[in-house]
């Protein structure tokens, strides 16, 4: 199973720089520390980020782009994803080596396994002004809007200003 993406893990995940989408990849097992990435590596990652948005959206019934998912399910395909056997354990999924291409198509593969086993109405947008990251929804009765407690205080002192 690709590790489960909290709340903070995929709220983080805006790669706005290389260095920064680098960092995320290898913190998420997802790269290998030593691998440089380039600009077109960065732009394929936003197109896997772009699909995946829509796809969240398309939980609040807001149509995705087509291109959007057309682009994301290229980009799954170009990743290969590895089977995991520990002891006690479950079997689960990971990427085959720590290639960008892998990494990218196992966060793929993470949205088939939520797909499959009900978390999927988990993955959310965040509410907090300016923020809109992704992140799953760890409350038990899915009341969660906002993707830390930061962006909820945000979320509340921007309410605050409006009432006033
Ligand atoms: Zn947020």
């Amino acid at each position: 199973m690709p590790r489960e993406p909290s709340s903070d893990s995929f709220g983080s995940w805006n790669p706005t720089s290389l260095g920064r989408l680098a960092r995320w990849l290898v913190r998420h097992g997802l790269l290998d520390p030593g691998v440089v990435l380039v600009e077109a590596q960065r732009q394929i990652a936003l197109d896997l980020r772009r699909g995946l948005r829509g796809l969240i959206l398309a939980n609040s019934g807001v149509d995705p782009d087509p291109r959007a998912l057309e682009r994301f399910e290229e980009v799954a395909a170009g990743g290969r994803l590895g089977l995991r056997f520990e002891a006690g354990v479950p079997v689960g999924l990971g990427p085959a080596s720590a290639c960008f291409e892998d990494g990218l198509g196992t966060i793929a593969a993470i949205v088939l396994v939520a797909r499959l086993d009900g978390r999927w109405p988990r993955l959310k947008l965040c509410h907090a002004p300016e923020c809109g990251n992704a992140f799953f929804d760890v409350a038990p009765n899915l009341t969660g809007r906002w993707c830390t407690t930061r962006c909820g205080e945000r979320y509340r002192a921007a309410a605050r200003r409006q009432r006033r």
